[in-house]
């Protein structure tokens, strides 16, 4: 008996060497028979809630747009101080999933695959820069969750794209969770955290961050950039939140922009 038992046990340690996490699907765990971009199997890569190239999206921030109307009800009421937005994911179902494991399982492996998400969003949309930055923490929040997961996608796609992966974006100020305030308490919220060092001056640059909800993360940090004189600022976030607005509301001033990109 003993000896099936320690048989048995060498032939799964030859399997795991054979076989190693890699070839584990990142949403599900089953094993994955064929090549994944992803490393999702085929039933996960079916359900990922991505925007495909074509669907209509909102100019601005890259939400897809279901009604008639050129930007989002959100950028439409909203000054954006960054050049446009793109994610590849919409933020639900298995998107929520993979972010929550990243951010909150602290599985920080995960950034390596989706980072290949964001480079072929950042391909099919024609983008560029001469710089990647990423959503920063204060040193106090870093040492609380241990590791920055926007600065992680930012490091893959910074090797998948060669481009350089910059830490001049810093948080100054630590700030409460972002989860249940509305758009302008967010903004108060931010108001002087992030500061941009002046190495940015001049730069085309890309800023990284996991979801998109109201972009007021984005837009603050759009504006310390901009303030230390970046040449532009783009960003891509893994994944964008369709926003649950009034139904009524969304069918007005249909392709209304009345805030244009701020200086
Ligand atoms: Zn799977
Ligand atoms: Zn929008």
């Amino acid at each position: 008996m003993w000896f099936s038992e320690i048989i048995k046990r060498a032939l799964h340690g030859f399997k795991n060497a054979l076989y190693p996490a890699e070839v584990t699907c990142d949403a599900c765990g089953n094993e994955l028979t064929g090549r994944s971009r992803y490393r999702l199997c085929a039933e996960c890569t079916e359900t990922l809630p991505i925007i495909k190239s074509g669907e209509e999206i909102c100019p601005q921030c890259g939400v897809p747009v279901k009604n008639e109307a050129v930007y989002c009800l959100r950028c439409q009421n909203m000054r954006s101080k960054f050049e446009l937005n793109r994610s590849p994911l919409v933020y639900e179902g298995l998107a929520v999933t993979l972010v929550h494991k990243l951010k909150f399982g602290g599985q920080k492996y995960l950034a390596e695959a989706l980072s290949a998400m964001l480079a072929d969003c950042f391909w099919d949309n024609g983008m560029s820069a001469d710089v990647i930055l990423y959503v920063p923490m204060t040193k106090r929040e870093q040492r609380v969750r241990g590791f920055n997961q926007s600065e992680l996608l930012a490091r893959g796609l910074s090797k998948r794209l060669n481009v350089p992966l910059s830490d001049a974006l810093i948080k100054i100020k630590d700030t409460k969770g972002q989860r249940g305030l509305s758009a302008e308490e967010r903004r108060k919220n931010l108001e002087g955290a992030f500061h941009a060092l002046p190495e940015v001056s001049g730069k085309n640059c890309l800023l990284i961050d996991d979801v998109f909800t109201t972009g007021t993360t984005i837009n603050e940090c759009a504006s310390a950039l901009r303030h230390a004189h970046a040449k532009s600022v783009c960003s891509m976030t893994l994944s964008i939140a369709v926003l649950k607005l009034d139904g009524e509301k969304q069918k007005e001033e249909k392709g209304a922009k009345p805030n244009a990109v701020d200086g």
